[in-house]
């Protein structure tokens, strides 16, 4: 049996496995600290799935952050 590797892509923040990166309009990361406490505590999602991306959107907005 011969073996392959495949490559998936993962949401940094949910986990969300898809088979390549989703297409977003907007793309969000967010590299933040405790001092910044979002997910309580030192988070670095560069990559986000489509619904994490509008779920962080909010919370720039909820922060009033102009990204
Ligand atoms: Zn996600």
């Amino acid at each position: 049996m011969g073996e392959f590797t495949v490559t998936k892509w993962k949401c940094d923040r949910c986990g969300a496995v898809e088979d390549k990166r989703p297409w977003l309009p907007v793309k969000r990361s967010m590299t933040a600290n405790a001092e910044y406490d979002v997910a309580g505590g030192s988070v670095s999602w560069k990559e986000l799935c489509k619904d994490c991306n509008e779920w962080l959107g909010d919370q720039f907005k909820a922060m009033n952050l102009k990204l």
